[in-house]
């Protein structure tokens, strides 16, 4: 049998996987789930039908969404994740033994639970480790009823703006981001992708909105095959902290993390960005 998984990137470009296996299908409260096994890419997952994660190129996402900021601040101790609920980031942040506490917000709890079954690979640290707490609730809910100075670093990894993840890319939200970071806080936001038109909407809004709200932001880039172009992009939002200048490049290296796609060069060099999307992201007329 013939079977493929098809994702539309744009109403006329699709990218497909052949897959071994359909293993799982469901619908939560929240969303389409799905699971897939494949040859190339291992096993995979789609919320509403959009790749989320895959066993062959997670590494690339979660180095990038977790390692960036603890080169810049490799002294955090208190951390949120908000989604995330296939565990790759929060297996990454849990690397750091000078990390004291984890709190991760993901809305559905039954995301984490099928990772937990078939993704092992990902979920390996979810049940394990006595720093890692779980709230199954809306991030942008949760945010609101956290103190002031609780965090000091705020990682969403979430899916688009649309559907459940909409809120997670409002004023505010980013507003009790900043309120509940420290001073030397970072904001680690899913930051779309700019070469599809759409992808490079919803881009251009966030990038403006976080702009707006915090003295430092910029945005970086990593290559995500599985993604729409391939082509995604984090931002880095802070108080104080710039990404480049105040990278401790020495001090990330001296912990002696393993890592396969992040490195202190490759930091630096995420940050200089094509020309075409430093002009996106500076024309905010139309956003
Ligand atoms: N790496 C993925 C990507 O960018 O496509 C994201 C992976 S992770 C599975 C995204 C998670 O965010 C999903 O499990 C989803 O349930 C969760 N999520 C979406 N909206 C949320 C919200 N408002 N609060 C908390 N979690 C949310």
């Amino acid at each position: 049998m013939d079977l493929w998984y098809t994702e539309n990137h744009q109403n006329d470009t699709k990218f497909s996987i052949q897959v071994s296996e359909h293993i799982h299908t469901e619908k939560s409260e929240f969303q389409e789930i799905d699971f897939f096994k494949s040859k190339t890419f291992g096993t995979f997952f789609t919320l509403d039908g959009l790749m989320m994660v895959t066993e062959k190129d997670e590494f690339i996402y979660h180095d990038m969404i977790v390692h960036v900021p603890m080169a810049v601040n490799p002294d955090v101790k208190k951390v949120l994740i908000i989604g995330g609920g296939d565990g790759g980031t929060a297996r990454e942040v849990l690397r750091y033994s000078s990390v004291e506490k984890v709190d991760m917000v993901e809305i559905d709890e039954r995301v984490v639970r099928l990772c937990q079954k078939y993704l092992q690979q990902t979920a390996c640290k979810l049940d394990n480790d006595v720093r890692l707490k779980m709230y199954f609730e809306d991030g942008l809910k949760f945010v609101q009823e956290c103190a002031d100075n609780s965090y000091d670093l705020i990682l969403v990894d979430s899916t688009d703006p649309i559907g459940p993840g909409e809120g997670l890319f409002t004023y505010a939200f980013y507003n009790n981001c900043k309120r509940i970071l420290t001073k030397n806080g970072i904001l680690i936001n899913q930051h779309e992708s700019p070469y599809y038109e759409s992808y490079a909407h919803e881009m251009r809004r966030s990038s403006k909105k976080i702009r707006e709200t915090f003295p430092i932001a910029k945005v970086y880039q990593f290559h995500m095959p599985t993604y729409p172009s391939g082509h995604w992009l984090f931002g880095f939002a802070s108080k104080e902290l710039d990404p480049i200048v105040d990278l401790k490049a020495d001090k990330w290296n001296s912990l002696g993390l393993k890592t396969k796609y992040y490195n202190t060069n490759l930091h630096v060099g995420s940050f200089m960005l094509p020309t075409y999307v430093i002009e996106m992201l500076e024309d905010t007329a139309n956003v």
